[in-house]
Order: structure tokens, then sequence, then C-alpha cells
């Protein structure tokens, strides 16, 4: 009988290249027995004893984040002090009670995992983000919506307790109701400026595994307004692509158990484009992940249907398909270079990236004023989504003038001269937030000067701020995330 270790050899010797690529894809995946997962309490008493918790100015994470803004201008003073602190193990499911409805999520924890983690248990968290990368703690300091708002509002509204770590180096438990309640309601929006979320307890709301996704087109925005207004009734998510003044599609998904017979279900990991499919009537079925994730695999419109693009949705494999690598592609250096070489022929594209929200009686004049100039490449749409505020409490994200207001988001390129997109998205701020009293997302890049800024988003409380930050080291929100010009440097950096 032979040992294992002569069974290698007999298989080294008879087909090394075999063994050769067995080994190399063995490092890869990780070989051995998996090491067991640390627990939440066992990694946040890592955190501490490492004393790297204290006043740190930076994360480590394992997933590229999702803002969108310009780099820091030349001239512009650095603001970090401190240290480094590797959050990237917070990123896991603690636990799933189906009894209670709640599920306990690390901070660094993605869409994807949450997902993965409550598949096949009849529920899912309120609001999904639908890309798979966005983290717990992203989507509640950066704000997250999509087409389940129009019912749950924004993610944060899920939110009934927390960890906060924060910049002064404790970790807080904070909840609507205890003695941290301030800091609880200040968090959505914060951008890591009171620190960051290690651990939240989230609503659970039930699921199926497969949706049926119907779509009808409108000859005006007010027509889809009211087929909105209506889908709300009968539907699980809502929300609607503008496309041209004269159409407008609503897709309207809801739930079911099986997919019928003769229908078939769809992916759009593959050749398929979902904003394509969504721009057409009709209807279809996809398993719940992945409607949940349909906009991922595009990075919603942004993978172009050149040649290029198209090579690209064949050889990359599916689980590849996802916005994070695209993100990372973009940030080799080859491809920036590539980006920059290009310009001796044709203008640099620019990001014209925003998400704007005004009150639902408002959003017929908004939109057609914004979607006036229409700078977009052709044949992509605008996000439209319902949003329901009127459960929201954040005290720095404020939507309380009606209790539904309508997201329009847009996530594309423009091709237009890089002063001439700054001044589209100033056009449309202007539009939403002075004449409409709308607010909007600070994610992307934000020109609002800080008197407007202060009018809708409001100060941090000195007792708040004093809590999370005795030292004053922080940034504030503004700070972080107002455009370079509106910071007064002159030199503006181009791209993002
Ligand atoms: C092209 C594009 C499309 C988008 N589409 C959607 C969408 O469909 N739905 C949606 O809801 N949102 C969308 N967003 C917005 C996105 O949800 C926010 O930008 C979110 O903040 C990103 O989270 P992240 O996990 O990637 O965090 P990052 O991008 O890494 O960080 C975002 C901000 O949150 C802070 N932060 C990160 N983690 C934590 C934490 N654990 N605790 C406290 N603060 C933290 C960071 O300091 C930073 O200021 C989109 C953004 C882009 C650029």
């Amino acid at each position: 009988m032979l040992t294992t270790e002569e069974r290698l050899l007999n298989l080294l010797v008879a087909n090394p290249a075999a063994v050769a690529v067995a080994i190399v894809a063995i490092m890869l995946c990780g070989g051995g027995a998996p090491k067991p997962k640390k627990s939440y309490d066992d990694k946040v008493a890592a955190l501490v004893a490492s004393g790297a918790a204290k006043g740190f100015a930076s994360v480590s994470k394992a997933t590229t984040g999702n803002q969108f803004q310009y780099h820091r201008a030349k001239g512009q003073p650095a603001k970090k002090q401190g240290g480094r602190v590797d959050l990237s193990a917070f990123n896991n499911v603690v636990t799933i009670d189906t009894q209670a409805k709640l599920v306990q999520v690390e901070g660094l924890a993605t869409m994807e995992t949450v997902v993965n983690a409550l598949d096949g248990k009849g529920f899912r968290i309120p609001i999904v983000p639908e890309l798979k990368h966005i983290t717990v703690g992203g989507a509640i300091a950066g704000i997250g919506i999509e087409s389940g708002s129009f019912r749950w509002g924004w993610f944060h509204q899920a939110m009934v307790e927390c960890d906060l770590l924060t910049p002064g180096g404790e970790i807080l438990r904070c909840s609507a109701s205890n003695e941290h309640k301030d800091v609880f309601h200040a968090l959505p929006n914060s951008y890591g400026t009171l620190g960051y979320v290690l651990r939240a307890t989230l609503r659970l709301v039930p699921s199926k595994p497969y949706v049926a996704v119907a779509t009808t087109i409108h000859t005006s925005f007010k027509q889809a307004m009211a087929a909105m207004e209506r889908g709300e009734e009968t539907s699980e998510f809502v929300e609607g692509l503008w496309w041209a003044p004269d159409k407008v599609s609503v897709t309207l998904t809801n739930y079911v158990d099986a997919v019928p017979q003769g229908a078939s279900l769809q992916r759009f990991d593959g050749l398929a484009i979902y904003y394509k499919a969504a721009g057409n009537a009709g209807t279809m079925y996809l398993t719940s992940a992945d409607y949940y994730f349909r906009w991922d695999a595009d990075w919603f419109w942004n993978i172009p249907t050149d040649c290029g693009g198209w090579l690209v949705r064949l050889v990359t494999p599916r689980k590849l398909r996802t916005s994070s690598t695209y993100k990372w592609l973009r940030s080799l250096r080859v491809v920036k270079a590539w980006h920059r070489l290009e310009t001796l022929w044709k203008s640099q594209g620019q990001p014209f990236v925003q998400d704007w929200a005004v009150p639902w009686s408002k959003a017929d004049e908004f939109v057609r004023e914004a979607t006036k100039t229409r700078p977009h490449r052709p044949n992509v749409p605008y996000m439209l989504l319902p949003v329901g505020a009127a459960q929201n409490k954040a005290t720095h994200y404020p939507c309380a003038k009606e209790g539904r207001y309508l997201n329009l988001g847009t996530y594309t390129e423009i091709d237009v001269p890089f002063a001439d997109a700054l001044a589209e998205t100033r056009r449309i701020d202007d539009l939403c937030v002075r004449k409409h009293g709308g607010i909007k997302m600070l994610y992307s890049s934000s020109f609002l000067d800080l008197e407007t800024f202060s009018g809708i988003y409001g100060s941090l409380a000195a007792a708040t701020r004093k809590k999370v930050d005795p030292e004053g080291s922080r940034p504030s929100v503004f700070e972080k995330t107002a455009h370079p010009s509106v910071l007064g440097c002159e030199e503006l950096v181009l791209g993002y």
C-alpha cells in the first residue's frame, strides 16, 4: 500500500504540469484546513489590545470604496493626523434572528456577504444597495437607496443599534433610545467623520427566492409618476428609467415562489445587459439575488457597448463581472496612461455621477429642468426612484418636506470639457437644493458653499462632536465632501 507521500511523488513524476497547476491553485485559494472564524467579540478585543484604534486617521478595508470624488487639488493642505487602523476583518454576518427579524452584521461586510448569508432564509434587509461591494457601514454613513425605498426609505432606516469606533478610540453602542441617541441619529451622512461602524443590527423583511420584473413604457414623466404611485400599492420594488422626455420606463417587481412554466430565468452577468432589458416592455424572471445586484455587472451603464465592452462581457468570468473589477482596472497605471493618451484626439470623459432628491410634488418640474440640456452619452438613462422619507430620523439628512421624495440619479461619464461637466452638476445642484428644496447625496462631488450646505444638512452639535472626537482631529463632513474648488483651492485636478 502506497503512502500519501509516495502517491504524490508518483503523480509528480507522471504529470508535473498538473501538479504545478494544483499547487498554484492551492496557493491562490488557500490550502489546508479552513481557519476558524474569529468572533466579533474576539476581533473587538484584538482591536482594543492593538492600541491602533485611538486617534486613527484612516482605515484599511478589504473592498474598494464607492465614493466618486475628484482628487484633492494641489495646494490643499493634507488634513490627516494619526495612524491607520485595520478593520478589514470586520466583514461578516454575526447573527441572524428570524424570530425577532433582526440581523447583526459587521460594519465592513459587503451587501453580497449579507445577501448570501440570508439566502434561503426567507428574509432580506429592507434596502440592498445594488453594488455588491458597498459595505454596511458605507451605506449607513454614505446614504443608501434602491427600488425598495418607496416603502423602506433610506438604508439607515433599517438600523436599530450599532457599535461605533470613534476617533477618540472608544466603542460606543448607539441606539435611538440610549444615551448615545444623538450619535445614532447623526451617523447617516457622516462619511466616517464620527468614526467607523464595527457592527450594526438591522431589521429584516420577508423575501422569496425569485422575482417577476415587469416593465411598462410611458410617454411622459408625469404618466410614469402616476404608474409608480399605482405600483407602490401592489409591488415590492419600484423604479423608473428616464430615456427621453417622451420615453420613461417604469419597472414594478414582485417576489414569486417559482418561475412559471415556459418562462426562463434571466441573468445579467454574461452578455445580456440589464438597463437595455429594462428599457423594453415585458416581464422577466430573476433569482432575488440576481435582481438585487442587477446593476452591478455593467456598473449601471458604464461598460460600453463597443467591441471592447462586448469582449469584456464575453471573456470575464461571471464572478468577476462586478463594479469592483472595473474600479480596480481603472486604477491601473496602464489604463490611466491610456486615458491620458486618448485626450490627444478626444476630450476626457468627465464623471457625471450624482443623486438628487426632491419632494414628490416638485419632481415633474425638477426632472424636466434637470434633463433639459441632456449631456448624457446617447441611449443611457437617468435613474428614477421614489423614496418614502416619512420615517427618516437622520439629523443630518433631513427630508421632512413631504412623505415621498423622487431621487434622480445619473451614473455616467459625459463627453464635454471639464468645466462644462462641473457647470452642469452645479446647475442641477442649484435646481435641486435652492429651487425645489431638495437634498443631494454627498458621495460624489459637491459644490455647495458652506452656508447652503449648513442650511440643508445642519452642523454637528458640539456635545456630539466632543463625545466622539474629543481631540477635534476629524474634518467636518463639509470639509470631507466639498469639491476642492469650493474649499478655496486654485488648481483643479482633472478626472477623479
Ligand atoms: C457609481 C455609484 C453608484 C452608486 N449606486 C448606489 C446604489 O445603487 N445604491 C446606493 O445605495 N448607493 C449607491 N452609491 C452610493 C454608495 O452607497 C455610497 O457611496 C456608500 O457610502 C459607499 O459605501 P462603501 O462601502 O463603498 O464605502 P466607501 O466608499 O469606502 O466609503 C464611503 C464613505 O463612508 C465612510 N464609511 C465607510 N465605511 C464606514 C463605516 N463602517 N462606518 C462609518 N463610515 C464608513 C467612509 O469614510 C467614506 O466617507 C453609488 C455610488 C457610486 C459612486
